[in-house]
């Protein structure tokens, strides 16, 4: 007889430990974690870690506010520590439109009770004295918000959930799923066979490539991106508090104080997918190569927005695959016509949205309805004949548009 459990969560990143964790929460504890190497083995272990509270689109702003925190509630149950930095985050507004748009938000994080402002570039210049605020309008202030440890925040959401009775098994591959004529899914792993009555892919750019035998066609796909870490920048010495986060439009990229140095994450204009034909089964916490000829372009713009950047030596550049779908947002809720089976793929802002898309689906799957409405990443959105080149031309778009508001 097959073993037999309630529900397969595949995948061990921190979408895949947050869902089971907010499962365990929700008292399903009857619950399997399946990884196939070590938890964070994808792209969670190189993350940045940067939780910012500013919704790229206002719809998942809530799933940025929750994510915190479910990791700090992790943290005190397991006693992992998320080391999280409440330096709070600055989203550059370059033009008026920007600026129009961040004031446009005022009320709906009033209505979440999320401390949220737009100040002007004389307080930008105060909250991050590196910075130029030359072409800088004003910035939405969410004061409250910073990075996590993504490795921390990871295995407190797993040690918590064990804790409370979930099981993770590690360096087991799950090798395909069947649906069964009695509504059960079979999951066969590299190990064994379990019977289950739902299943949950967590498995970010893996997703397409395990699902596929079904007849389905998700438009999940990699992209390289660049990450570069500077020295010690020595004016920070006369610096009482740790800098926030900036967002900035004009990079386009997200920079933030690493120690004594700058962590800055590029979105590159010309894009590189990766692996788009399968990826290789030998990859496993890898990084790959750095390509700085595409980087050169925003390293001149980052000079001017940050002028010590120019002196500054750097400490690395690397360059890892992430996750992307066609607008950018994840595949989060049930499969149409799949009984049972469920998605948490396709995250390119996994550790910022990670903590509070696992309680968005436990909730769902517990109560048979979601906990509110988020039509913005249903599964089905996008269509199953949508073609893969079409896919990836526009994950490029996508991502290329960096923190660009022009298609709102
Ligand atoms: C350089 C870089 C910096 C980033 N910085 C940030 C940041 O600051 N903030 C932010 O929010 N996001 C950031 N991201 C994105 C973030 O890393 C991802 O969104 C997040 O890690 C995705 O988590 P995940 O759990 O969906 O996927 P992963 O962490 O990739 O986890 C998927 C897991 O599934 C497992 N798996 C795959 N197939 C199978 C199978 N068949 N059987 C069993 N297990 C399987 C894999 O081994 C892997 O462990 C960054 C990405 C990069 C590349």
């Amino acid at each position: 007889m097959p073993e037999h459990t309630r529900i397969i969560v595949i995948g061990g990143g921190i979408v895949g430990c947050s869902v089971l964790y907010s499962l365990a929460k929700l008292g399903w504890t009857d619950s399997i974690l399946i990884e196939k190497r070590n938890l964070t083995s994808g792209s969670t272990w190189h993350a940045a870690g940067n939780c910012t509270f500013f919704g790229h689109y206002p719809s998942i702003t809530r799933l940025f506010v929750n994510s915190v925190s479910s990791y700090l509630q992790a943290e005190s149950e397991s006693g992992q520590s998320i080391d999280f930095h409440s330096t709070g985050s600055l989203r550059l507004a370059t033009n008026e439109k920007e600026l129009a748009y961040y004031r446009s938000l005022e009320p709906l994080y009033d209505q979440l009770g999320v401390n949220y402002r737009v100040v002007p570039p004389t307080t930008v210049s105060e909250l991050f004295p590196l910075l130029s605020t030359e072409g800088v309008l004003g910035a939405a202030h969410t004061p409250d918000d910073g990075h996590v440890d993504a490795f921390g925040a990871t295995h407190a959401l797993a040690k918590a959930a064990k804790i409370r009775g979930a099981e993770i098994r590690l360096n087991c591959e799950v090798k395909n799923l069947d649906l069964l004529q009695n509504g059960s899914w079979v999951v066969h792993t590299e190990v064994d066979d379990i019977v289950t009555e739902h299943v949950v892919v967590a498995t970010s750019f893996w997703a397409r490539e395990l699902v596929q035998h079904l007849g389905l066609n998700l438009p999940v796909f990699a992209l390289e991106h660049h990450e570069i870490v500077t020295d010690k920048v020595n004016s920070l010495e006369n610096v009482e508090f740790e800098l926030p986060s900036i967002r900035d439009p004009y990079v386009p990229c997200n920079i933030r104080q690493e120690g004594q140095g700058l962590l800055c994450g590029i979105y590159e204009s010309e894009p590189i997918p990766w692996a788009t034909d399968g990826i290789p089964p030998e990859f496993a916490e890898d990084l790959l190569p750095t390509n700085t000829s595409i980087l050169d372009q925003h390293m001149t713009k980052l000079i001017k927005r940050i002028p010590v950047f120019e002196n500054l030596g750097i400490k690395t550049i690397f360059n890892g695959p992430i996750c992307y779908t066609p607008d950018g947002l994840p595949l989060l809720g049930p499969v149409d016509h799949f009984p049972g089976l469920w998605l948490a793929t396709g995250f390119a802002i996994g550790i910022g949205t990670g903590g509070g898309s696992g309680e968005f689906l436990a909730n769902w799957i517990v109560n048979g309805h979601p906990p509110y409405e988020l039509p913005f990443v249903h599964p089905s959105r996008f269509s199953k004949n949508l073609s893969k080149a079409k896919a990836i031309d526009m994950i490029i778009e996508t991502y290329a548009r960096g923190y660009s508001i022009d298609h709102f």
